[in-house]
């Protein structure tokens, strides 16, 4: 007989797609659990089933109410309850941070077995720059609401990561196209299963090829960062700098300069002392 979990609360990454991806230790929590909490108590049962785990299963998700977090939250004392989202990483697009939080808040432990999660294997795909991301869950369906979520995110540096369904995938790539002009990006559905790909390209062509084309299955979005600032010409720093050195000592005018245009303060400070000369 396996030994007993710590008590508290164990959220447990399962499989987007292979169910080979279950780890060791995922199952090893499923089977010595005290209960499973499950977003769909018939999802879930194959899984545990495979794990076997024999677990009583109960049904949680963020609408879940108080009492019954209140319920959950008073086993978590002297028993160990494992957390699992129909498939890949609890809490990401999925419910489970507000038991979380509870969870905390209440003095009880919080155990993580991580794996799969379907934003994580995409960028892992894309071959987009990985060193900064944005994960930006589902985009809103209206039309509005959508462009105006795109358009705050124009600015940030960093590679912007999407869920998204078959069924809506063109018109958001349209959608971010509209946005985002032609960035890099990369299409990735039904990651781990058997018709899994990777289609990759500027917004502009993956647009076009999925419109009016809905693909099956699963879907993430990736879209690399926006193309570095061109520096500010020489004409352009000269004339920040003059209206600056009416105001400022050249080395206070330089820094200010060099932060409003973004260019190098040494560049700035040396045009300062030519221009104040
Ligand atoms: N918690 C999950 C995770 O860790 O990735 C995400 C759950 S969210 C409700 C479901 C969305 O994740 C799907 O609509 C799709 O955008 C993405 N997704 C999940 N599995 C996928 C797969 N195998 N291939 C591509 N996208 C997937």
């Amino acid at each position: 007989m396996e030994q007993r979990l710590a008590c508290g609360l164990h959220v447990v990454a399962t499989p987007i797609g292979n169910l080979g991806d279950l780890s060791a230790r995922a199952a090893e929590t499923l089977r010595r659990a005290d209960l499973v909490l499950a977003e769909d108590k018939r999802v879930s049962a194959k899984l545990l089933a495979r794990a076997g785990a024999k677990a009583p299963m109960a049904t949680y998700n963020d609408h879940s109410s108080e009492a019954e977090r209140e319920r959950i939250l008073a086993r978590l004392a002297h028993e160990a309850v494992a957390l699992v989202s129909d498939a890949g990483t609890p809490l990401i697009s999925d419910p489970g941070y507000k038991l979380v939080r509870a969870a905390r808040a209440a003095g009880h432990a919080v155990h993580v077995v991580p794996g799969p999660c379907a934003a994580i294997a995409a960028l892992t795909l894309a071959g987009l720059p990985t060193d900064r991301f944005l994960f930006a869950g589902f985009l809103p369906s209206r039309a509005k609401a959508r462009s105006e979520a795109i358009d705050e995110l124009a600015a940030v540096r960093a590679t912007l990561v999407f869920y998204e369904s078959g069924a809506r995938v063109g018109e958001t790539l349209e959608a971010l196209r509209d946005a985002l002009r032609n960035r890099e990006a990369a299409v990735a559905r039904e990651i781990t299963k058997l018709h899994e790909e990777c289609v990759t390209g500027t917004l502009g062509e993956l647009a076009e090829r999925y419109r009016g084309a809905a693909p099956k299955g699963e879907i993430v979005i990736v879209v690399g960062p926006p193309a570095p600032a061109a520096e500010a010409s020489d004409a352009e720093l000269d004339a920040a700098l003059d209206s600056a050195l009416e105001r400022l000592s050249p080395s206070r005018a330089a820094g200010e300069v060099a932060a409003r245009l973004n260019v190098p303060r040494k560049r700035a400070y040396a045009r300062a002392l030519e221009r104040s000369r």
